[in-house]
């Protein structure tokens, strides 16, 4: 983590964890990309290393990003998907270059354009994202119980019944909450 920017959150989908580089939506957003260099650091975190971002391509990311929460949320609530939201995630498909390559060791990574640069990286992104919206994948896509997250994530629990896009941070919020309101309601119970 670089001094005086929010940390990333981990995930091991690249499109929700994309997502989730801004947070809390519905309450005080946290910006986890507020700078082209914070970007290119997110990138290299996640397989995707580039040489360099410029604003214009931090701006792209962000629309981006944006229009992946759009069409996930809608997917996730059974809601068409907005035409402008795939529209972008198409076109980001379609710009960016990187193959996939299998390593020694049986692991996928991605090899990007040289040099590497911003778009191929979205592409990745946006094929990965068109890959759990078209529900391509063994899972599915959620909203989180958090009312001032609401973020869409991808549930890939057995029974798929999991309320939180991140137990760590919404997950554990809620349940203090729930905590102190039963302590208030019930001051002596967990004495
Ligand atoms: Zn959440």
């Amino acid at each position: 983590m670089r001094a005086g920017f929010p940390d990333f959150r981990l995930g091991n989908v690249l499109a929700t964890s994309f997502t989730g580089t801004l947070t809390e939506r519905h309450g005080n957003a946290v910006e986890r990309i507020p700078t082209p260099q914070r970007l290119v650091d997110w990138l290299a975190e996640n397989g995707l290393a580039v040489d360099s971002c410029t604003t214009a391509q931090l701006e792209l990311a962000r629309e981006l990003r944006e229009c992946i929460h759009a069409a996930a949320t809608a997917a996730a609530i059974q809601d068409a998907l907005p035409a402008s939201a795939v529209h972008v995630i198409n076109d980001c498909s379609i710009q960016g270059r990187a193959a996939a390559i299998l390593t020694p060791e049986g692991n996928r990574r991605w090899r990007l354009s040289s040099p590497p640069c911003v778009e191929d990286a979205l592409g990745v992104i946006a094929a990965d994202a068109i890959s759990i919206i078209a529900g391509e994948r063994d899972g599915k896509l959620a909203l989180c119980a958090s009312p001032t997250c609401q973020a869409a994530f991808f549930d890939t629990s057995q029974s798929r019944t999991r309320r939180w896009c991140d137990m760590n941070t919404c997950g554990n919020r809620q349940k203090k909450a729930r905590f102190s309101a039963n302590q208030r309601k019930n001051p002596n119970s967990a004495k």
